[in-house]
């Protein structure tokens, strides 16, 4: 059957409405408005800039660590402190070794995580708040719409079809049914974040993978009450070693928030050779520590959350300018994952994407010739500086812990070079351990249940990320070839979709005599880990109905 779509045509349309697409919005808005009060031609308006963001509300899918650089959005919004919903600016900071129940502070806190001129935000407050600066200058701000595909054109892009809506889980339409719209735009910018649907597709289809395939790390992320006195309110403390082996990459962290509020996460690299492994329960064991129970302990968890991050850096940047589109933030591949920060490289890359749109538009141009200005402009910004001097980090912690600091040593000494520059890197799916097992379901019963205070399980803690879908639609979590989970992975792997999706989504389950995969889609917390780290790569994640997800409120 032939559904009829609606089409609308805009200048510019964004996919995603985070600090890099509500940057580009934004500093788009504010050239335009110059470029009319000097009546340039051609004629330009922010109403033909489209924004499209799958969450129910602004801010709700934006989670971060966070702690924000602000340099970036000092040049996009001056007097931002007047205005900025900013928790605290950090009074303190320091970096620990953990070992199981103790601790060693570093005499001094090593530059990355000097946070002096930093700020402690909720990055799903900074988004409503930019969102709002936005649509005061007249732009188009879509919410509960997705991306579903894109409109591929020539040798590039031309806006994207956004998903139907009232589809049963059967496929069949439903009363409410309402066909997708053809969104098409003279440039679209895909800025979906880490691990983006889009942006996967158009890096496989057009080829534009940078020298190392991307790696990520998965982060998790709790927000407490806690006691009066326990955290001095912009102390914020980062944490290696124990639970994390030294084979894995990753750490932790806690934050002092205003008001007794405090951030408590982990992220852990996607690349660990055992299948079985759990990031968390690993990350609720972090909180049995002495070190972070005697501030948590008596409190209350008030916000769960979880989200992928890139860590590839600049040899893992996709080539981000295609006919008609360009690439931006997590998407493509501008986080710091030494400093563990994106936001500030997020705003700035949406900043440099506009005003490059703006040129191609006032040109009537926006060729990949004409688009390429983008990477130029982002080489010639403190984002390369920035991004170069840690290019070879990540990568020097593949051969664990103690040579990753030798390495970091010898690259900070060298401007980032080391030892081998460039050094490759393997997706990190490739890393697991092949088990050898017999086709036998490994016993669930002893998974990690948490005392219900100060650990939780999983269930537990998707419903403190306010995660909300309508059961009644197609499952968005495609399984592409079903029958390796239920053979070949039970006896190769162990299914580990059971342990890295940190929202309960994947069981296996015998129907039959046989294992079979169960999804309990309605859990999913859009952290893309399952699209990321099964290891047939056979998971694909597409957006569900618009509006569906979690709720990041004051994440
Ligand atoms: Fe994350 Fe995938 Fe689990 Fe959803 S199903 S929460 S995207 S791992």
């Amino acid at each position: 059957m032939t559904i009829e779509r609606e089409t609308l045509e805009a200048d510019v349309l964004i996919i995603g409405a985070g600090p890099a697409g509500l940057s580009c919005a934004l500093h788009l808005s504010n050239l335009i408005e110059q470029h009319n009060a000097a009546k340039k031609s051609p004629a330009l308006s922010p109403e033909n800039i489209y924004v499209l963001e799958k969450a129910r509300e602004l801010g709700a899918h934006s989670l971060s660590g966070a702690i924000m650089d602000p340099r970036a959005l000092r040049e996009l919004v001056p007097d931002f402190e007047k205005t900025a919903p900013l928790d605290t600016p950090v009074t303190g900071d320091a970096v620990y070794y953990l070992t199981e129940g103790g601790s060693w502070k570093f005499p001094i806190t090593p530059p990355p995580f000097k946070n002096h001129g930093n700020y402690v935000v909720s990055v799903n407050k900074i988004v409503k708040w930019l969102g709002g600066l936005v649509e005061k200058k007249g732009v188009n701000l879509f919410t509960q719409f997705a991306g579903r595909e894109l409109l591929y054109e020539k040798n590039g892009i031309a806006g994207v079809l956004t998903e139907d809506k009232g589809v049963d889980k059967n496929g069949k339409h439903k009363d409410n049914f309402t066909p997708g719209y053809e969104l098409r735009a003279k440039v679209t910018v895909l800025a979906e974040g880490a691990r983006g649907s889009l942006t996967k597709d158009l890096v496989n289809k057009l080829k534009l993978d940078g020298l190392n395939p991307q790696t990520y790390g998965i982060g998790i992320k709790e927000l407490w009450d806690v006691q009066p006195g326990r955290i001095e309110t912009g102390y914020v403390a980062h944490t290696a070693g124990w639970p994390l082996t030294s084979d894995i990459y990753g750490g932790g962290w806690i934050y002092g928030m205003c008001n007794n509020r405090v951030s408590v996460g982990m992220v852990v690299a996607l690349e660990y050779h055992n299948p079985l492994f759990d990031p968390h329960a690993t990350f609720q064991k972090y909180k049995t520590h002495p070190y972070i129970r005697r501030v948590l302990e008596g409190g209350k968890l008030v916000r769960y959350g979880a989200k992928t991050v890139p860590y590839g850096g600049w040899y893992s940047m996709p080539r981000n300018y295609v006919d008609g589109g360009l690439i931006a933030g997590d998407s493509a591949s501008l986080l710091n994952s030494q400093r563990l920060k994106g936001i500030h490289t997020a705003i700035k890359s949406g900043m440099l994407a506009a005003e490059t749109i703006y040129d191609a538009l006032c040109a009537g141009d926006t060729s990949a010739a004409k688009l390429s200005a983008y990477q130029q402009k982002i080489e010639k910004s403190w984002i390369k500086k920035e991004l170069w001097a840690v290019r070879n980090v990540h990568q020097g912690f593949h051969d664990g812990f103690l040579m990753g600091m030798v390495n970091t040593a010898l690259q900070t000494v060298s401007g980032g070079r080391g030892l081998v520059d460039p050094m490759r890197s393997e997706a990190g799916y490739k890393e697991y351990e092949n088990l050898h097992r017999e086709r036998v379901l490994v016993d669930q019963s002893t998974r990690f249940k948490g005392d219900g205070k100060l650990t939780f399980d999983r269930l537990t803690d998707v419903y403190h990320s306010g995660t909300r879908h309508d059961e009644d639609q197609p499952c968005h979590l495609l399984v592409l070839e079903p029958n390796i989970c239920g053979d070949r992975c039970v006896r190769e792997f162990g299914n580990p979709c059971q342990y890295f999706c940190p929202a309960a989504v994947y069981e296996m389950i015998t129907d039959k005599g046989a294992p079979k995969l169960k999804i309990n889609a309605a859990n999913c917390v859009h952290c893309k880990t399952c699209d990321i780290a099964d290891p047939y790569q056979i998971i694909q994640w597409v957006p569900p109905e618009g509006g569906g997800g979690p709720n990041y409120e004051g994440m």
